[in-house]
């Protein structure tokens, strides 16, 4: 009997990702995917715990089903980070809650819920993966995305920065055998899928400490040599690691897309030592006029974290000071929260909420002039888009995004979804911009 599943996912494009993995796996005994809780026979939050608000939002979840356990009988189950963090914790904290599967436990899933299914027992499976089996879990069986893909090619973090919690939950780096990538590769591009993102904490340590393996430039050039396989992404790269050879790459691979994301969380020396990020402001600058210099139309993009322990006026200057230099095309910042178990949540120089907050506004409304003003520069210019899917804003457009990642909208039918297509951009807004086609890949399309 067919049974339906509800995925709830929070953070990351590794927890998406995840989820991504946990319903293919539930196909085999049976379960496809709902949109709605109250239809669902098992209801499983992805967690993250990389900050503590995404972590609250877990327990306000967790609360909301409550209801459905009681009256459907409904399997609830919690993954990710909040999971591995929480362990047996969680089921006695939840009395209602059934199934806690940590980051590495995805593979067994099924008999997890086959277990609690049949004996009607609570499991907890928080065992950090040794074999690396997590990482044989392809998504190739059959993606659900047609158009693009995740790639995991790592897992884990061995860089230890010094607020982030990611290598105690998510364990050591290990990378997954090339051939096995580029096996799943070859499977989605014959499946219809033109963009692949490969996806780790850090993919520049790719290959490191194994003998034989390739490293991550030689994997992108591996990837691009894939017929069918139009468009190539990763994420996340670490400054220090940046090698010369991967910057070179963005000039080599025909197939690499003019984006970077490279977060440097601080501009101010000081706190980037206290991070323990392992490079500079300088050092930073440097590595974004080599990207500059073998691809002048690189888009960039980062994370940056304000109220560090000890972050004082004159370091948050700093970072305002890289910010205002680079001219990022977008950028992602959160206030540092404080996460037990690592070393900087011993740091005692807490920076009060209200300055972070201030802090916080501050440095939002500088990026979203930057950020607009760098869309702008996109008008009247001829782009090349991947058709992803249906806009969210008409049914009479679609939506696609450029080479440099930005989300671009446009008059056409689903008919389009999967085509590359040139696109004029009309006009720019603050996170997208509006287009019109100009030329098919295909020549016309399906009226
Ligand atoms: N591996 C990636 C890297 O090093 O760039 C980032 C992974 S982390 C899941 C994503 C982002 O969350 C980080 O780049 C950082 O800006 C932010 N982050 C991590 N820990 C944080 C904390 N304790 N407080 C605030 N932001 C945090
Ligand atoms: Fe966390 Fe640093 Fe590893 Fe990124 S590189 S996952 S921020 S420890």
């Amino acid at each position: 009997m067919q049974k339906h599943v509800y995925i709830e996912t929070y953070g990351c494009q590794m927890n998406e990702h995840d989820s991504e993995r946990m319903l293919r796996l539930l196909e085999r005994i049976f379960y496809s995917e709902t949109k709605e809780a109250k239809e669902a026979d098992l209801i499983l939050i992805n967690t993250c715990s990389v900050r503590e608000k995404p972590e609250h939002k877990v327990y306000s979840a967790l609360g909301r089903f409550k209801k459905l356990k009681e009256e459907r009988g409904t399997i609830i189950g919690v993954a990710g980070c909040v999971a591995q963090q929480e362990g047996e914790r969680l089921l006695g904290r939840m009395p209602y809650l059934d199934m806690v599967i940590g980051t590495q436990a995805i593979p067994v899933l099924p008999d997890l819920v086959q277990k609690v299914e049949a004996l009607g027992q609570r499991v907890c499976e928080i065992g950090l993966d040794a074999e690396g089996e997590y990482l044989k879990t392809p998504l190739a069986e059959r993606p659900s995305v047609k158009v693009k893909s995740y790639v995991t090619i790592m897992q884990g973090c061995d860089r230890f920065c010094s607020f982030c919690i990611v290598p105690y939950l998510r364990g050591r780096e290990r990378s997954r055998p090339s051939h096995e990538i580029i096996e799943e590769v070859r499977d989605l591009a014959e499946m219809g899928v033109k963009e692949v993102c490969l996806l780790g904490q850090n993919v520049n340590g790719y290959g490191k400490g194994i003998g034989g393996e390739l490293r991550f430039p030689q994997l992108l050039h591996r990837i691009n040599e894939v017929n069918g396989i139009e468009r190539i992404r990763f994420t996340t790269s670490h400054p220090a690691d940046l090698s010369e050879e991967l910057i070179q790459a963005f000039s080599n691979l025909p197939k690499l897309c003019e984006h970077i994301h490279l977060p440097f969380q601080s501009g101010s020396n000081r706190i980037l030592k206290a991070m323990h990020r392992g490079y500079t402001k300088e050092s930073y600058l440097d590595k974004i006029d080599c990207l500059k210099g073998v691809c002048p139309s690189i888009a960039l993009t980062a994370d940056v974290i304000v109220g560090f322990p000890g972050e004082e006026e004159e370091d948050f200057k700093q970072t305002l000071d890289l910010m205002e230099r680079i001219q990022f095309d977008d950028l992602y910042s959160f206030k540092y929260s404080a996460r037990k178990g690592t070393r900087a949540a011993q740091f005692e120089d807490r920076v009060e909420e209200k300055v972070k907050q201030e802090r916080l506004s501050i440095l939002q409304e500088i990026q979203k002039e930057i950020t607009f003003k760098e869309n702008r520069k996109l008008e009247g210019r001829l782009e090349e888009v991947l058709i992803e899917g249906q806009s969210k804003q008409s049914d009479r457009d679609v939506t696609g995004r450029t080479r440099s990642n930005k989300i671009v909208n446009f008059g056409g039918s689903l008919g389009l979804v999967g085509k590359m297509v040139t696109i004029k951009v009309l006009k720019a807004y603050p996170h997208s911009l509006r287009g019109e086609i100009q030329s098919f890949e295909f020549g016309l399309p399906p009226q």
